[in-house]
């Protein structure tokens, strides 16, 4: 019996790594929605619709139809990437700059609600675990199995540290640091959709667990 398992939680708590293994085990289909509110960013950017750090809101939400967004299964990488109107823009979008403008992006109303539609198709023939900030709030609200990941912030600005380290972006620790707080706070104080955890949702508090150690247990939880 496929299910849908919704996974939220603050930024870089490692909810990407282990929705990715779980999908690969179960061959279910995974999706970050994280990517695609960085796609919508990325697209920002990139046509003059954040201008001297400013986002210009309404031509932003003029422009949503001419976002495409869409994943395509990288055989190599055993997941998914995603593309902006057929363009894979993976690395693009790991950027400092996407970053720094992606969480204003997602409290647009328009923007989440766009989003959120196509996310709900995605999942309806289940056998998929989606990660972001209200997929079990709002997306998924009837997921079978919800997960809520935490760990402690400096754990958090650690790995990202090291995740954008790897991808050839050397920015200082504080920085990182200062970027993931900053999202946290909008992603958890903005109107709509706010991040929180459902009573039903089950907390994994990563800080000192390896992955093995978390996927084993979350498996558990599933009747297969
Ligand atoms: O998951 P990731 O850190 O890549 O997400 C980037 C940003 O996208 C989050 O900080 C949040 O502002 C937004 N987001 C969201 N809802 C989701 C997924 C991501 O608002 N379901």
């Amino acid at each position: 019996r496929k299910i849908i398992i919704a996974i939220d939680g603050f930024s870089s708590t490692g909810k990407s790594t282990i929705a990715k293994k779980l999908a690969q085990i179960l061959n279910y289909i995974y999706v970050d929605t994280g990517a695609m509110y960085r796609a919508v960013t990325y697209y920002a950017l990139q046509n003059g619709l954040i201008v001297n750090k400013k986002l210009k809101e309404k031509a932003l939400i003029n422009k949503l139809d001419d976002i495409n967004i869409s994943f395509k299964y990288n055989d190599k990488l055993g997941y998914a990437e995603v593309y902006l109107n057929g363009k894979n823009i993976e690395s693009e979008i790991r950027t400092l700059e996407v970053s720094q403008f992606v969480s204003p992006v997602a409290t647009i109303s328009e923007v989440r609600r766009k989003l959120v539609q196509q996310q709900q198709l995605m999942g309806r023939d289940k056998g998929i675990v989606m990660d972001g900030r209200d997929i079990g709030t709002v997306v998924f609200p009837n997921a079978e199995l919800k997960l809520f990941m935490t760990a402690s912030a400096e754990t958090r600005a650690k790995r990202r540290y090291e995740e954008l380290l790897e991808r050839g972006q050397n920015l200082s620790y504080d920085e990182v640091l200062e970027n993931v707080t900053s999202r946290d706070k909008i992603d958890s104080t903005r109107e709509d959709s706010p991040l929180r955890k459902t009573e039903d949702a089950v907390v994994i508090d990563n800080s000192n667990l390896t992955i093995n150690e978390q996927v084993n247990s979350i498996l558990a939880m599933i009747d297969r």
